[in-house]
Protein backbone atom coordinates (compact mmCIF):
# COMPACT_ATOMS: atom_id res chain seq x y z
CA UNK A 1 0.00 0.00 0.00
CA UNK A 2 1.41 3.24 -0.95
CA UNK A 3 2.50 5.55 2.35
CA UNK A 4 0.47 9.21 2.03
CA UNK A 5 2.17 11.81 4.49
CA UNK A 6 -0.01 15.13 5.68
CA UNK A 7 2.49 16.66 3.14
CA UNK A 8 1.01 14.72 0.00
CA UNK A 9 -2.67 16.00 1.09
CA UNK A 10 -1.85 19.68 1.87
CA UNK A 11 0.37 19.93 -1.52
CA UNK A 12 -3.13 18.64 -3.30
CA UNK A 13 -5.34 21.40 -1.15
CA UNK A 14 -3.25 24.29 -1.64
CA UNK A 15 -2.89 23.50 -5.70
CA UNK A 16 -6.34 23.99 -5.40
CA UNK A 17 -6.91 26.73 -2.65
CA UNK A 18 -3.59 27.98 -2.18
CA UNK A 19 -2.40 29.69 1.04
CA UNK A 20 -1.63 32.95 -1.22
CA UNK A 21 -5.13 33.05 -2.20
CA UNK A 22 -6.04 33.86 2.13
CA UNK A 23 -6.23 37.62 3.29
CA UNK A 24 -3.31 38.62 5.03
CA UNK A 25 -4.32 38.74 8.46
CA UNK A 26 -5.32 35.11 8.03
CA UNK A 27 -3.62 32.02 9.58
CA UNK A 28 -4.47 28.74 7.36
CA UNK A 29 -2.27 25.95 6.66
CA UNK A 30 -0.37 23.06 8.68
CA UNK A 31 -1.09 24.72 12.71
CA UNK A 32 0.06 21.57 14.62
CA UNK A 33 1.79 18.81 13.79
CA UNK A 34 3.98 16.91 11.82
CA UNK A 35 4.17 17.05 7.62
CA UNK A 36 6.03 13.50 7.54
CA UNK A 37 3.09 11.85 9.57
CA UNK A 38 1.74 8.61 7.76
CA UNK A 39 -2.06 9.80 7.68
CA UNK A 40 -3.84 7.02 9.35
CA UNK A 41 -7.03 8.50 8.95
CA UNK A 42 -8.55 12.14 8.49
CA UNK A 43 -11.61 13.94 10.47
CA UNK A 44 -12.82 17.29 8.80
CA UNK A 45 -14.95 19.83 10.54
CA UNK A 46 -15.77 23.81 11.37
CA UNK A 47 -13.46 24.39 14.48
CA UNK A 48 -11.09 22.52 16.30
CA UNK A 49 -12.27 21.15 19.68
CA UNK A 50 -11.81 18.50 22.31
CA UNK A 51 -14.60 17.14 20.40
CA UNK A 52 -13.32 16.89 17.22
CA UNK A 53 -9.80 15.48 18.73
CA UNK A 54 -11.81 12.59 20.71
CA UNK A 55 -13.55 11.66 17.65
CA UNK A 56 -10.45 11.58 15.89
CA UNK A 57 -8.89 9.31 18.54
CA UNK A 58 -11.68 7.34 18.51
CA UNK A 59 -11.65 6.39 14.63
CA UNK A 60 -7.88 6.19 14.75
CA UNK A 61 -7.30 9.34 12.67
CA UNK A 62 -4.65 11.46 13.14
CA UNK A 63 -5.08 14.42 10.66
CA UNK A 64 -7.77 16.78 11.36
CA UNK A 65 -8.69 19.68 8.78
CA UNK A 66 -10.63 22.25 9.47
CA UNK A 67 -12.22 25.57 8.35
CA UNK A 68 -10.98 27.85 11.36
CA UNK A 69 -7.55 27.92 12.54
CA UNK A 70 -7.04 27.19 16.00
CA UNK A 71 -3.77 29.40 16.18
CA UNK A 72 -4.64 33.46 14.56
CA UNK A 73 -2.37 35.34 16.53
CA UNK A 74 1.15 34.91 18.55
CA UNK A 75 1.07 33.25 21.12
CA UNK A 76 3.13 33.62 24.44
CA UNK A 77 2.74 30.56 25.91
CA UNK A 78 1.69 26.74 25.59
CA UNK A 79 0.87 25.56 28.76
CA UNK A 80 -0.97 22.65 30.11
CA UNK A 81 -2.55 25.82 32.40
CA UNK A 82 -5.27 26.41 29.84
CA UNK A 83 -7.50 24.88 28.04
CA UNK A 84 -5.32 26.11 24.63
CA UNK A 85 -2.45 24.23 25.73
CA UNK A 86 -3.81 21.17 26.85
CA UNK A 87 -5.32 20.73 23.45
CA UNK A 88 -2.10 21.53 21.87
CA UNK A 89 -0.43 19.40 23.93
CA UNK A 90 -2.84 16.21 23.59
CA UNK A 91 -2.51 16.58 19.60
CA UNK A 92 1.16 16.51 19.56
CA UNK A 93 1.26 13.53 22.40
CA UNK A 94 -0.54 11.66 19.30
CA UNK A 95 0.53 12.39 16.38
CA UNK A 96 -2.29 14.22 15.48
CA UNK A 97 -1.88 17.09 12.89
CA UNK A 98 -4.28 19.85 12.41
CA UNK A 99 -4.35 21.96 9.05
CA UNK A 100 -6.22 25.24 8.36
CA UNK A 101 -8.41 26.28 5.19
CA UNK A 102 -9.97 29.82 5.66
CA UNK A 103 -10.24 32.85 3.61
CA UNK A 104 -8.35 31.08 0.65
CA UNK A 105 -11.50 28.37 0.85
CA UNK A 106 -13.97 31.45 1.11
CA UNK A 107 -12.42 32.71 -1.72
CA UNK A 108 -11.31 30.18 -3.79
CA UNK A 109 -13.93 28.77 -6.89
CA UNK A 110 -15.74 25.95 -6.24
CA UNK A 111 -15.22 27.06 -1.92
CA UNK A 112 -17.25 27.85 0.83
CA UNK A 113 -19.60 30.72 -0.89
CA UNK A 114 -19.70 28.80 -3.71
CA UNK A 115 -21.32 26.16 -2.07
CA UNK A 116 -23.89 28.71 -0.82
CA UNK A 117 -24.53 29.58 -4.34
CA UNK A 118 -25.09 26.45 -5.59
CA UNK A 119 -27.77 25.43 -2.31
CA UNK A 120 -29.39 28.76 -2.69
CA UNK A 121 -29.73 28.11 -6.36
CA UNK A 122 -28.05 31.43 -7.52
CA UNK A 123 -27.17 32.13 -11.11
CA UNK A 124 -24.73 34.53 -13.22
CA UNK A 125 -22.56 35.24 -9.93
CA UNK A 126 -20.06 37.93 -9.15
CA UNK A 127 -17.32 38.55 -6.48
CA UNK A 128 -18.82 40.10 -3.44
CA UNK A 129 -15.53 41.91 -2.19
CA UNK A 130 -12.50 41.72 -4.52
CA UNK A 131 -9.38 40.68 -2.56
CA UNK A 132 -7.55 40.07 -6.25
CA UNK A 133 -7.19 38.70 -9.50
CA UNK A 134 -6.44 35.49 -11.11
CA UNK A 135 -2.82 35.48 -12.62
CA UNK A 136 -1.60 32.72 -15.22
CA UNK A 137 1.94 32.38 -16.66
CA UNK A 138 2.37 29.88 -19.57
CA UNK A 139 4.81 27.00 -19.17
CA UNK A 140 6.35 25.17 -22.06
CA UNK A 141 8.79 22.49 -21.68
CA UNK A 142 10.48 19.75 -23.99
CA UNK A 143 10.25 15.81 -23.28
CA UNK A 144 10.94 13.08 -25.03
CA UNK A 145 8.12 11.70 -26.86
CA UNK A 146 7.96 8.12 -24.06
CA UNK A 147 8.47 10.30 -21.19
CA UNK A 148 6.24 12.77 -21.89
CA UNK A 149 2.89 11.40 -20.45
CA UNK A 150 4.95 10.94 -16.99
CA UNK A 151 5.67 14.79 -16.97
CA UNK A 152 2.35 15.94 -18.06
CA UNK A 153 0.83 13.66 -14.93
CA UNK A 154 3.04 15.21 -12.45
CA UNK A 155 2.32 19.08 -13.30
CA UNK A 156 -1.13 17.85 -13.91
CA UNK A 157 -1.32 17.17 -10.18
CA UNK A 158 0.43 19.86 -8.70
CA UNK A 159 -2.34 22.22 -10.33
CA UNK A 160 -0.86 23.41 -13.87
CA UNK A 161 -4.07 23.19 -16.26
CA UNK A 162 -6.88 24.24 -13.62
CA UNK A 163 -8.74 26.42 -15.92
CA UNK A 164 -11.97 26.84 -14.39
CA UNK A 165 -14.20 23.25 -14.12
CA UNK A 166 -11.11 21.48 -15.61
CA UNK A 167 -7.89 20.47 -14.42
CA UNK A 168 -4.42 18.57 -16.41
CA UNK A 169 -5.39 20.45 -19.22
CA UNK A 170 -2.57 21.06 -21.95
CA UNK A 171 -1.55 21.06 -25.23
CA UNK A 172 1.25 19.46 -27.44
CA UNK A 173 3.30 19.18 -30.21
CA UNK A 174 6.09 16.59 -31.45
CA UNK A 175 9.26 17.84 -33.31
CA UNK A 176 12.78 17.29 -33.16
CA UNK A 177 15.13 18.65 -29.95
CA UNK A 178 18.74 18.70 -30.54
CA UNK A 179 21.83 18.89 -27.78
CA UNK A 180 25.47 18.43 -27.73
CA UNK A 181 26.59 16.80 -24.39
CA UNK A 182 29.79 18.85 -23.89
CA UNK A 183 32.21 17.19 -21.65
CA UNK A 184 30.92 16.55 -18.17
CA UNK A 185 28.17 16.13 -18.73
CA UNK A 186 25.52 12.82 -17.97
CA UNK A 187 23.29 12.93 -20.99
CA UNK A 188 20.05 10.41 -19.90
CA UNK A 189 19.77 9.79 -23.85
CA UNK A 190 22.72 10.03 -26.35
CA UNK A 191 26.70 10.28 -25.47
CA UNK A 192 29.46 13.14 -24.82
CA UNK A 193 30.55 14.97 -27.56
CA UNK A 194 28.27 13.26 -30.02
CA UNK A 195 25.41 16.01 -31.25
CA UNK A 196 21.77 14.07 -30.61
CA UNK A 197 18.56 14.40 -32.02
CA UNK A 198 15.46 13.45 -30.33
CA UNK A 199 11.94 12.72 -30.74
CA UNK A 200 10.46 15.38 -28.50
CA UNK A 201 7.18 16.34 -27.50
CA UNK A 202 6.38 20.25 -26.22
CA UNK A 203 4.27 20.58 -23.79
CA UNK A 204 2.29 23.78 -22.81
CA UNK A 205 0.06 24.61 -20.06
CA UNK A 206 -1.48 27.33 -18.57
CA UNK A 207 -0.11 27.82 -15.06
CA UNK A 208 -1.87 29.51 -11.93
CA UNK A 209 0.92 31.86 -10.23
CA UNK A 210 0.57 30.88 -7.11
CA UNK A 211 1.47 27.15 -8.20
CA UNK A 212 4.13 27.77 -10.22
CA UNK A 213 7.19 26.79 -8.33
CA UNK A 214 5.48 24.02 -7.33
CA UNK A 215 4.72 22.85 -10.53
CA UNK A 216 8.18 23.53 -11.87
CA UNK A 217 9.45 21.77 -8.94
CA UNK A 218 7.41 18.25 -9.73
CA UNK A 219 8.45 18.42 -13.56
CA UNK A 220 11.97 18.93 -12.55
CA UNK A 221 11.95 15.66 -10.47
CA UNK A 222 10.44 13.13 -12.84
CA UNK A 223 12.05 14.91 -16.15
CA UNK A 224 14.59 12.46 -17.62
CA UNK A 225 17.03 14.88 -18.65
CA UNK A 226 19.76 16.28 -16.44
CA UNK A 227 18.65 20.23 -17.97
CA UNK A 228 15.31 20.23 -19.18
CA UNK A 229 14.69 22.93 -21.21
CA UNK A 230 11.38 24.95 -20.49
CA UNK A 231 10.62 28.41 -20.73
CA UNK A 232 7.60 30.42 -18.42
CA UNK A 233 5.70 33.16 -20.41
CA UNK A 234 3.87 35.54 -18.56
CA UNK A 235 0.18 36.06 -20.06
CA UNK A 236 -1.64 39.32 -20.74
CA UNK A 237 -4.85 38.33 -21.15
CA UNK A 238 -7.75 39.28 -18.78
CA UNK A 239 -7.77 38.44 -15.75
CA UNK A 240 -10.89 37.02 -13.18
CA UNK A 241 -11.14 38.46 -10.06
CA UNK A 242 -11.53 36.43 -7.10
CA UNK A 243 -12.50 37.51 -3.30
CA UNK A 244 -14.97 36.88 -0.83
CA UNK A 245 -19.26 36.61 -0.61
CA UNK A 246 -20.82 36.38 -4.07
CA UNK A 247 -23.52 37.97 -5.65
CA UNK A 248 -26.29 36.51 -7.98
CA UNK A 249 -29.74 36.39 -8.98
CA UNK A 250 -32.47 33.49 -8.64
CA UNK A 251 -34.20 32.44 -11.88
CA UNK A 252 -37.49 34.14 -10.41
CA UNK A 253 -38.32 36.89 -7.71
CA UNK A 254 -39.24 35.42 -4.42
CA UNK A 255 -41.73 36.53 -1.69
CA UNK A 256 -40.48 37.39 1.50
CA UNK A 257 -42.18 33.75 3.22
CA UNK A 258 -40.52 31.70 -0.02
CA UNK A 259 -37.38 33.42 -0.03
CA UNK A 260 -37.35 32.56 4.18
CA UNK A 261 -37.84 28.95 3.03
CA UNK A 262 -34.76 28.72 0.43
CA UNK A 263 -32.35 30.07 2.51
CA UNK A 264 -33.29 27.50 5.21
CA UNK A 265 -33.37 24.97 3.36
CA UNK A 266 -29.97 25.66 1.90
CA UNK A 267 -28.65 26.12 5.39
CA UNK A 268 -30.44 23.67 7.72
CA UNK A 269 -28.66 24.19 10.56
CA UNK A 270 -28.80 27.91 10.86
CA UNK A 271 -31.35 30.19 13.45
CA UNK A 272 -32.36 32.96 11.35
CA UNK A 273 -32.87 36.09 12.33
CA UNK A 274 -34.17 38.62 9.30
CA UNK A 275 -34.14 42.28 9.68
CA UNK A 276 -33.83 45.45 7.78
CA UNK A 277 -35.76 46.30 4.94
CA UNK A 278 -38.54 43.64 4.55
CA UNK A 279 -39.51 43.68 0.82
CA UNK A 280 -41.95 41.11 -0.97
CA UNK A 281 -39.96 40.82 -4.22
CA UNK A 282 -36.73 39.26 -3.84
CA UNK A 283 -34.49 38.31 -6.95
CA UNK A 284 -30.64 39.46 -6.73
CA UNK A 285 -28.72 37.95 -3.97
CA UNK A 286 -25.70 38.87 -2.19
CA UNK A 287 -24.11 36.52 0.55
CA UNK A 288 -20.91 35.92 2.65
CA UNK A 289 -20.50 32.67 4.72
CA UNK A 290 -19.29 33.31 8.41
CA UNK A 291 -19.45 37.06 9.33
CA UNK A 292 -19.92 39.88 6.70
CA UNK A 293 -21.74 42.22 8.36
CA UNK A 294 -18.92 44.08 7.02
CA UNK A 295 -20.14 43.98 3.27
CA UNK A 296 -23.52 45.32 3.74
CA UNK A 297 -23.06 48.64 2.06
CA UNK A 298 -21.10 46.76 -1.26
CA UNK A 299 -24.61 44.24 -1.28
CA UNK A 300 -26.54 47.31 -1.08
CA UNK A 301 -24.33 49.25 -3.63
CA UNK A 302 -24.18 46.15 -6.09
CA UNK A 303 -28.28 46.42 -6.34
CA UNK A 304 -28.67 43.10 -4.03
CA UNK A 305 -32.32 43.18 -2.82
CA UNK A 306 -30.75 40.87 0.22
CA UNK A 307 -27.99 39.72 1.92
CA UNK A 308 -27.39 36.87 3.82
CA UNK A 309 -24.38 35.87 6.19
CA UNK A 310 -23.80 36.08 10.00
CA UNK A 311 -22.78 37.52 13.53
CA UNK A 312 -24.99 41.03 12.60
CA UNK A 313 -25.11 43.57 14.83
CA UNK A 314 -27.95 45.79 16.15
CA UNK A 315 -26.26 48.72 13.92
CA UNK A 316 -25.48 46.43 11.09
CA UNK A 317 -29.02 45.81 10.75
CA UNK A 318 -30.29 49.45 11.39
CA UNK A 319 -27.89 50.15 8.51
CA UNK A 320 -29.06 47.89 6.14
CA UNK A 321 -32.57 49.48 7.11
CA UNK A 322 -31.60 53.07 5.84
CA UNK A 323 -30.01 51.54 2.70
CA UNK A 324 -33.35 49.68 2.34
CA UNK A 325 -31.47 46.39 2.19
CA UNK A 326 -33.28 42.83 3.87
CA UNK A 327 -30.39 41.37 5.76
CA UNK A 328 -30.80 37.61 6.77
CA UNK A 329 -28.23 36.92 9.86
CA UNK A 330 -28.20 32.96 9.07
CA UNK A 331 -25.53 32.63 11.55
CA UNK A 332 -21.74 31.92 11.48
CA UNK A 333 -21.99 28.52 12.17
CA UNK A 334 -25.22 28.42 9.98
CA UNK A 335 -23.65 29.37 7.10
CA UNK A 336 -20.30 27.54 7.98
CA UNK A 337 -21.15 24.49 9.02
CA UNK A 338 -20.88 23.10 5.62
CA UNK A 339 -17.60 23.65 5.02
CA UNK A 340 -16.64 19.98 7.07
CA UNK A 341 -18.72 18.07 4.44
CA UNK A 342 -17.06 20.15 1.50
CA UNK A 343 -13.82 19.47 3.06
CA UNK A 344 -14.20 16.10 3.69
CA UNK A 345 -15.15 15.65 -0.31
CA UNK A 346 -11.95 17.76 -1.36
CA UNK A 347 -9.82 15.49 0.90
CA UNK A 348 -11.49 12.12 -0.83
CA UNK A 349 -10.87 13.29 -3.95
CA UNK A 350 -6.59 13.24 -3.57
CA UNK A 351 -6.66 10.70 -1.62
CA UNK A 352 -8.18 9.17 -5.02
CA UNK A 353 -5.37 10.88 -7.11
CA UNK A 354 -2.72 9.87 -4.21
CA UNK A 355 -3.57 6.07 -4.58
CA UNK A 356 -5.11 5.48 -1.51
CA UNK A 357 -9.01 5.55 -1.69
CA UNK A 358 -9.44 3.44 1.28
CA UNK A 359 -8.56 6.36 3.68
CA UNK A 360 -11.51 7.00 5.82
CA UNK A 361 -12.38 10.45 6.30
CA UNK A 362 -14.86 11.62 8.33
CA UNK A 363 -17.18 14.67 8.18
CA UNK A 364 -17.75 15.57 12.38
CA UNK A 365 -21.55 16.82 11.89
CA UNK A 366 -21.80 16.38 15.90
CA UNK A 367 -20.50 20.33 16.38
CA UNK A 368 -23.13 22.30 17.02
CA UNK A 369 -23.85 26.02 17.21
CA UNK A 370 -22.90 27.64 20.17
CA UNK A 371 -26.45 29.06 20.75
CA UNK A 372 -29.52 27.32 21.83
ZN1 LIG B 1 -15.88 31.55 9.95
Amino acid sequence: MKDVRVKDVTEKLEAWAPLSLAEAWDNPGLTVGNPESLITGVVTSLDITPQVVDRAKEVGANFIVSHHPYIFKGMKQITLTTAHGRLIADLLKHDISIYAMHTNLDIVSGGLNDEAVKRLGLENTDVLDKTGQEDFVKLRVFVPELEADKVRQAIGNAGAGAIGNYSHCSFSVTGTGRFLPLRGAHPAIGQVEILTNVREEEISVVVPRPVLSKVVKEMLAVHPYETPAYEVVSLDVPHKAYGLGRIGSFAQALSFDDFKERVQEAFPQAHLRLGGHKCQCIQRIALCTGGGAEFIDKAASLGADAYITGDVKYHDMQRAKELGLLVVDAGHFGTEEMAAKLLAGKIKEALGQLGRPDIEVEAFSEQRDFFF
